[in-house]
């Protein structure tokens, strides 16, 4: 993976094992192994001790989770074992606690920093998994009821006159940092409807049916801000299961520092120097979030080039 960035929530640590998921006898057996370890989320949160750790059950702990699951996933193999997610959502939330051994739930984003990078893709991977069969209940085509297959990677339509498959759905974004032509180097930040005053972030948008991720960020430069722009470099790709993101990072020169904002979803957008936001960072104003790629869209353009700040 020489060369390739990393971000929160992703990195491909766990081994997911896809000729594992179609041997239904191999995944049973799975179930009942003492090396089989069990996340226990409730209502896409994570039930983590006192300590703030998100459990991980083995043995009669994972047996009594299996039991009460509404939905149990197979995420893959951890250095040959097996582990799967178990989603309590259809339990109150007492019961689901005390039934994962857990004292609360939260958010995996809220452990962000404080978990393994590891810990934190597999808990984000069950989330966003647990969270699309919650959704994917029924046939879209036909409206009769799903169940789960292939270790939960797939639901399948009851309806013998249908049978149709249904996949998880991932919903891809693109996140580009614009850089204003000429010198002084500059990049475009805005600020979003329902953001507080003085917070800015580089810009984003869901890739539209048909579009390539290249027209994604043409039209979505073109609405929100009125800007063209040229050389689209990409940065890089971060897993976003929350609740079905793929944030997809681009660096772009805009042919003119012109910017326009429609004052809906926009408020405010506008160029800064790196100075102005070393600054903004001296002052305590993060750049975006620890886990996030917008940080590091940031981070690596003011470490690209010193020379005019
Ligand atoms: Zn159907």
């Amino acid at each position: 993976m020489s060369g390739e960035r990393v971000f929160a929530y992703g990195g491909g640590w766990l081994d997911r094992a896809g000729d594992v998921r179609a041997d239904a006898e191999r995944l049973a057996a799975l179930r009942s192994d003492e090396r089989t370890a069990v996340l226990a989320l409730w209502r896409d949160r994570c039930l983590v001790t006192a300590e703030d750790v998100p459990v991980r059950l083995t043995g009669d702990a994972a047996a009594r989770v299996f039991a009460v699951a509404d939905e149990t996933v197979f995420l893959g193999l951890d250095a040959g074992a097996a582990v799967f997610a178990a989603d309590l959502t259809g339990q109150p939330e007492a019961r689901a606690l005390d039934v994962a051994g857990a004292v609360s739930a939260v958010d995996v984003r809220r452990l962000a920093g404080r978990l393994s990078a590891a810990e934190a893709a597999a808990q984000a991977y069950g989330r966003g998994l647990l969270h699309w069969h919650r959704q994917q209940r029924w046939c879209g085509a036909c409206g009769a009821t799903t169940a789960a297959r292939a270790g939960g990677h797939v639901r399948v339509c009851t309806a013998a006159e249908c049978g149709r498959l249904h996949f998880p759905r991932i919903e891809p974004a693109v996140i580009v940092l614009v850089e204003a032509p000429g010198e002084p180097g500059r990049c475009l930040l805005a600020r979003h409807a329902g953001s507080p005053e003085g917070s800015y972030s580089t810009l984003a948008g869901f890739v539209e049916v048909g579009e390539s991720l290249e027209d994604a960020v043409h039209r979505e430069l073109a609405e929100e801000v009125g800007v063209t722009v040229t050389d689209l470099v990409y940065q890089g790709s971060q897993a976003w299961p929350f609740p079905a993101g793929l944030m997809v990072g681009f660096r772009a020169t805009a042919v003119s520092d012109e910017v326009r904002v429609d004052g809906v979803e926009l408020l405010e957008a506008r160029w800064f120097t790196r100075e102005e936001l070393r600054a903004r960072v001296a002052a305590g104003r993060p750049l975006g979030r620890v886990d996030s790629i917008d940080r590091h869209l940031l981070g690596s353009w003011l470490d690209a080039d010193g020379r005019d700040s």
